[in-house]
């Protein structure tokens, strides 16, 4: 780049026409003065000659319409820095400083240092006027002194320098960051001692150790409280350090400074929730937890005043149970807007179960009595976030008197709720305590009343337990007795058991109530004692066996044993004979539990007694028998013998010849009575020999008709005059298969009874028949007959109609007929009416009978 020469100078430069010497100076000024419209182009009306040098163009290249614009030249980084800087200047009317960076004609960087001020023209248009220098070399060339202030301005953290020669150590510098943070400008604090950012808060331990580090010209790094310029608080984390000179003395303290504010309340938040979580857990009383929350958010976190209300749901009514530092005058009014006004917020978040806020107490007319006393104590604003306990009920509200205005932030208030939520948990965890302490001074309570009876038992038990020991010897020895006495019994079972099992021709059962079959034991009813054993049930009514009457008589008696009696009795069970012995068992008030049945099998013993009981009868008839005999022996015989003895002395006395016919008469009537007596007597002998079943039948063939025939021939001696004997049959001949010897008994007999009881005059037949099975008799009379009543005795033995008493018989004749017929395998049967005669008829079967038991004699 070349340097000016004259024909530069010659330039015209209407704007310092006028004053040479201002034109020299411009011109010879290091920089670039300038003028330029206010707008983004920054265009050029006038730049001095230093434009060549520092950016390759003329001023003509600038100035003329459609000229290069300065702003063309700026670095595109700084463009919106230089604008932004200028309008806030303009703004305030103020001048502006620059620095920034420029692209020159060869493309080179250079950096400017821009001064200017806004100049208004009369029609209002405001132009820039000023002054630039380039300080690339400066900047780039190595001022280090500027490069370090510009490094200190860069850091977060502030700095600050104090001389430490003088005894005030005054502050020589203080950097960008440590304006930022306090708010105090380089030139405010500038000879002023560090510690003004205490305020008047000196209390702090951390002070002495400042003091002491500076005192002993040490370094010390401590956290402490300090005051912005607009008076808020700060947690500052300082570092002091001494700098030492070439002789070693301390000639500056260096204090690098940061404001920890936000790590510090979230600490101490976190220590405050803790304490309170804490305390909780320790079961401190509530109103030293709601004081620690309320201290955490006064004083540690400087919220504002805070007042935790309870909600008693019983009365309906909220009450300030936090609070006792707050002034009284405050507490009175903060508690009469609590409590009595619709328009709290307390009230409202109690209600609502949400946040309520006043923003400004001044625009509330219902607070209007209040506003005073608030105002004086710095109130300004009012927020109340309700307490719920775990199960989301309203327990109260928390509520903040905000000291300038209603200053929330999302932190304010996520701490608030997290306060409001330990305020809730304590009275939760608090009812949960009383609960449990109540339920343990019951269980308390409970126990002292059972400790009480367990010692009035333990004496009750100790008294026993003595009485016990006095009674021990005593049980001993009873329980040695029973022993032997158990022992005894068992003996006694096993003996009654097996006598029992073994009990001859009987069984011995056990009967309950129900009828229930519970033992079984004996020689008899082993089925029974079988399905006693294997546990089935048995019951008396389910039994088998019995005819009706022996089980109901059976039934009776168990009743009857039940309600206490003794009974014998018999019955007769499976075709035996059994006499039962019944006792009743375990009897109380009259009742027995158990019927014991004894059974004897007398089956042998009944059979014995029918057969005597037969042969008494037989015995009996024997003896009626004899006795019969001998009266009609006796009768009978009495007749024909008294006629033998008359005619035998009448014989003796008719010895002379010519009584001979007159001695025959006689003989014959002695024969005729012989005989009549050997009649009687063959008919006893018959009869006896039946009864002894010494009579057997011996059938052989004959011709019954030639038999029959030879019969009435020789009856023909005993019948009456003018009695007829007539056989009637339509066979020449009629061979049978009979005994001929029964048959001569049975016919004689029956025709000698018509003709006894016929008259003289009547006749007699006798009819035969037969077919192919049958042989058929009838004896026929025209007699006396026999009277109805005494036909059914008719075959009795010894009876004897009531109209045949005059005539000579022994009852016997019919008897025997019957038993010879029958013998014959035939059967007999009659009918009669009195006074008109008597048929009597027989039937034999043709066949060979084979009743063996009554044949003597077989055909081969
Ligand atoms: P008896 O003739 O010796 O008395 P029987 O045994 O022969 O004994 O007869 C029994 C009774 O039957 C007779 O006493 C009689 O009363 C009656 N009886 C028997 N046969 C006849 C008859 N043919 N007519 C009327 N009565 C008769």
């Amino acid at each position: 780049m070349k340097r000016r020469n004259s024909k530069e100078e010659k330039r015209s430069y209407p704007m310092f026409e006028g004053d040479r010497k201002l034109r020299t100076l411009v011109e010879n000024l290091p920089g670039i003065v300038f003028r330029c419209e206010n707008d983004s182009d920054r265009t050029m009306q006038f730049i001095s000659n230093e434009c060549r040098w520092i950016t390759g163009y003329w001023p003509e290249e600038f100035c003329r319409t459609g000229g290069i614009r300065w702003a063309s030249l700026i670095h595109p980084m700084d463009k919106d820095d230089v604008w932004n800087t200028v309008e806030i200047a303009l703004a305030k009317n103020e001048k502006f400083q620059l620095k920034y960076r420029i692209i020159d004609k060869e493309g080179k960087i250079h950096w400017i240092s821009e001064t200017g001020v806004a100049v208004e023209k009369k029609e209002g248009t405001a132009f820039l006027e000023g002054y630039m220098q380039d300080i690339t070399a400066q900047i780039m060339g190595g001022n280090i002194n500027v490069i370090k202030e510009r490094a200190l301005d860069e850091v977060r953290n502030g700095i600050v320098i104090a001389n430490a020669k003088p005894k005030q150590f005054p502050i020589i510098y203080v950097n960008k960051a440590f304006e930022k943070i306090t708010g105090y400008t380089s030139e405010e604090v500038i000879g002023k001692n560090y510690n003004f950012l205490q305020s008047d808060e000196c209390q702090q331990q951390e002070i002495q150790i400042i003091r002491e580090a500076l005192s002993t010209q040490s370094s010390c790094h401590v956290e402490i409280h300090n005051y912005k310029k607009d008076g808020t608080l700060f947690w500052n984390e300082l570092s002091i350090t001494p700098i030492r000179d070439l002789h070693g003395e301390t000639s500056h303290f260096i204090v690098i400074q940061n404001d920890i504010t936000e790590r510090k309340n979230l600490e101490l938040l976190r220590k405050a929730k803790n304490d309170v979580l804490e305390m909780i857990i320790k079961k401190k009383p509530l109103p030293d937890i709601f004081d620690r929350i309320q201290d955490a958010l006064e004083q540690q976190m400087r919220i504002g005043t805070v007042a935790i209300c309870l909600y008693d749901d019983i009365a309906q009514a909220i009450k300030r149970v936090s609070g006792n530092k707050i002034h009284p005058t405050i507490a009175k009014a903060m508690d009469q807007i609590l409590g009595t006004s619709d328009a709290c917020p307390c009230i409202r978040a109690i209600r609502s179960k949400k946040k309520e806020s006043i923003t400004d107490i001044l625009e509330e007319p219902s607070w209007s009595k209040h506003q005073a006393t608030l105002i004086e104590a710095g109130i300004k604003s009012i927020g109340s976030t309700p307490i719920l306990d775990a199960d989301d009920n309203i327990v109260g509200a928390l509520s903040i008197f905000y000291p300038d205005g209603f200053l929330s932030s999302p932190q304010k208030e996520d701490l608030v709720d997290e306060m409001a939520g330990l305020v809730g948990l304590a009275i939760e965890q608090d009812k949960i305590r009383k609960r449990l302490q109540m339920n343990q001074e019951r269980l308390e309570a409970r126990s002292k009343g059972l400790e009480k009876q367990v010692e009035l038992r333990n004496k009750d038990l100790e008294q026993i337990l003595k009485e016990l020991r006095a009674t021990n010897f005593e049980l001993n020895v009873q329980i040695a007795d029973a022993q032997n006495a158990r022992k005894r019994a068992e003996i006694q079972e096993a003996m009654l058991l097996a006598i029992a099992q073994k009990f001859p021709r009987g069984a011995i059962i056990l009967v309950n109530e129900q009828m229930q079959i519970s033992f079984v034991e004996g020689s008899e009813l082993k089925f029974l004692q079988k399905q006693i054993r294997s546990n089935q049930e048995l019951s008396i009514n389910n039994l088998d066996g019995f005819s009706i009457k022996s089980k109901s008589l059976l039934l009776t008696c168990i009743k009857q044993t039940l309600r206490g009696k003794h009974l014998s009795f018999e019955i007769e069970y499976q075709k035996r004979n059994y006499i039962v012995n019944t006792t009743p068992l375990f009897i109380e008030n009259g009742k027995a539990s158990l019927a014991l049945l004894v059974l004897f099998n007398i089956s042998d013993r009944k059979r014995n007694e029918g057969k005597m009981l037969q042969n008494l009868i037989k015995e009996r008839e024997l003896s009626e028998l004899k006795t019969q005999f001998i009266s009609t022996a006796s009768h009978e015989f009495r007749a024909p013998l008294s006629v033998i003895l008359s005619s035998a002395s009448l014989i003796e006395k008719l010895n002379n010849p010519d009584k001979g016919e007159r001695r025959l008469v006689h003989l014959e009537k002695i024969k005729s009575n012989v005989r009549q007596l050997v009649n009687i007597l063959n008919d006893f002998l018959s009869v006896t020999k039946l009864d002894e079943g010494e009579t057997k039948a011996s059938p052989e063939y004959f011709d019954l008709l030639h038999f029959s025939r030879s019969l009435i021939e020789k009856l023909k001696i005993g019948k009456k005059k003018e009695q007829s004997i007539i056989l009637e049959c339509e066979k020449a001949e009629l061979v049978t298969f009979l005994d001929p010897k029964l048959m001569h008994l049975v016919l004689s007999n029956l025709l000698n009874n018509a003709i006894k009881y016929s008259d003289e005059d009547q006749p007699i037949l006798l009819k035969i028949e037969d077919n192919e099975l049958h042989v058929k008799l009838w004896v026929i009379d025209h007699g006396i007959g026999i009277p109805e009543d005494d036909q059914k005795h008719l075959f009795q033995r010894f009876f004897r109609a009531k109209n045949s008493v005059n005539i000579a018989g022994t009852g016997l004749g019919l008897h025997i007929v019957k038993m010879y017929v029958e013998l014959m395998g035939g059967k007999i049967g009659f009918e009669s009416k009195e006074n008109h005669g008597s048929t009597f008829k027989l039937e034999f079967p043709k066949k060979h009978y084979t009743n063996e038991k009554n044949t003597g004699n077989r055909r081969s």
